[in-house]
């Protein structure tokens, strides 16, 4: 499959890793929008969290359940920032569904 994250997550593309389990893969983004900035992504291919449903939902769940850790690990004891972009209007650049995890600092309000 021709997938940016599919390929990170086998390795044919090299990342920086921060975690990974058998259901999750976390690394730092390339362009980061803050302090930290780390994308947390399931290693099953979903393309946004317009396609989640009831067959491919633990592998949401398993990046839930990773994200905390992935923010102790990075130092963000005092908040962070989730986001996914969805689709055309929501920006999404690379349609392997991925959660963005920002922190560091005091983030702006605004969210778009
Ligand atoms: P989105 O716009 O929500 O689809 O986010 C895609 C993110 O992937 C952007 O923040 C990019 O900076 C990031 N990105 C693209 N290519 C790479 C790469 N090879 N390694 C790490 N992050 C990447
Ligand atoms: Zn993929």
């Amino acid at each position: 499959m021709d997938c940016l994250f599919c390929k990170i997550i086998a390795g044919d593309i090299p990342s920086s890793k921060v975690y990974e389990d058998e259901a999750v893969y976390a690394f730092k983004d390339i362009n980061p929008q803050a302090p930290v900035h780390v994308l947390v992504v399931p290693k099953a291919h979903i393309e946004s969290a317009d396609c989640i449903n009831s067959d491919n939902s633990d592998a949401v769940k398993a990046v839930f359940e990773a994200i905390p850790k992935v923010a102790a690990s990075l130092g963000l004891v005092n908040g962070y920032r989730v986001i996914t972009n969805i689709g055309e209007d929501g920006c999404q650049s690379v349609r392997h569904i991925h959660f963005h995890v920002l922190g560091g600092k005091k983030l702006p309000e605004n969210m778009g």
